[in-house]
């Protein structure tokens, strides 16, 4: 590892501050799951490392109107939470699928996206439940939704000096369910070859046929950054929702999906296991709604 210069400062605004005078050289610490691998592996050797451990309140998860997650949140956390237990299940299981259970007690959901990797699981549960990113820099706050947060392979929106603070998520309306399903090579501490969220909101007509009220559908791992399949989504967005619109929905995300071929899967699979992946959560959710 490159010698670097350590910050541990005790508010956000020193934070920003000290990772802003480095000029893009400079990179914060949650749990340093990702950061110090790469650090270690010298792919990155940034001029200074920037703790955020000391922030007071980064790493609250409270339940008011809507979720307020705090950025530096561990995986555990988020699957030890009551309130994310009950309101957004999603997350929980997202959370339990990755890594093992000491990389969980560090990685944080602010790291996971940060980091940016196509392959992030927190990203397509978030996505499809409609989260919002409070950005905090030197030059104040900003709110992006997260749809808008991804630019490409490592890349996010933020800015040299900005922190991720806190991601905000709408309560789910009554019958909205959601969901997020990820295929690997073994069960654990393994990278998603594809993941899929889908959110899921049904009403019921006088005549008691399911209609789709709203739908969010997010790929993960099969485009440069989490992609949304709009043209999907629109398949089924205020139509009845039958066993062939969901199948044609499937089919058109696997379409839209961008996958490459590498270590971990051929571009031709990951497309196959978009559809089938697509088509098993909608039609699940359909159910359980
Ligand atoms: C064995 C192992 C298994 C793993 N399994 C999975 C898996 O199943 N699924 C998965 O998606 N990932 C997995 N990962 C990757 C990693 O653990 C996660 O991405 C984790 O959530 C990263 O969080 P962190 O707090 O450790 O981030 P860090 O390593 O601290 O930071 C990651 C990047 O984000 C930046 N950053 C962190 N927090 C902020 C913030 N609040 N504001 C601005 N920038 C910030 C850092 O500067 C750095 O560039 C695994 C890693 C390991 C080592």
């Amino acid at each position: 590892m490159k010698p670097f210069e350590f910050f541990s400062p005790a508010t956000l605004p020193e934070a920003a501050r000290a990772l802003a005078d480095y000029q893009g050289e400079a990179r914060a610490l949650a749990g340093g799951t990702d950061l110090l691998i790469r650090m270690k592996r010298r792919q990155w050797t940034p001029r200074a490392v920037v703790s955020l451990n000391r922030l007071a309140g980064l790493n609250e998860i409270a339940l008011n109107g809507e979720l307020k997650l705090g950025a530096r949140a561990t995986l555990n956390q988020i699957i030890r939470s009551a309130a994310i237990r009950e309101y957004f299940p999603a997350l929980a299981h997202t959370a339990r699928g990755m890594a093992g259970v000491q990389v969980r007690s560090l990685a944080t959901v602010g790291g996971n996206l940060c980091n940016a990797a196509p392959s992030a699981d927190m990203a397509p549960p978030l996505i499809a439940l409609n989260a919002r990113a409070v950005i905090v820099g030197v030059d104040g706050e900003r709110v992006v939704p997260l749809d808008e947060f991804f630019v490409g392979p490592g890349k996010s929106v933020l800015q040299p000096g900005e922190i991720l603070q806190t991601l905000l998520v709408p309560r789910p309306k009554e019958n909205a369910f959601a969901s997020y399903h990820k295929l690997e090579h073994r069960a654990a501490m393994d990278i998603a070859m594809v993941g899929v969220g889908v959110s899921l909101n049904v009403e019921r007509s006088t005549f008691n046929v399911q209609h789709c009220a709203d739908v969010r559908i997010v790929l993960g791992a099969v485009a440069p950054t989490p992609w949304r399949a709009k043209r999907a989504e629109e398949i089924l967005r205020g139509n009845e929702l039958t066993a062939e619109r969901i199948a044609e929905a499937a089919r058109v995300a696997a379409a839209e999906a961008k996958p490459i071929d590498d270590v971990r899967s051929s571009a031709w699979y990951r497309r196959e296991m978009v559809e089938v992946l697509t088509r098993r959560q909608l039609q699940r959710l359909a159910e359980t709604a």
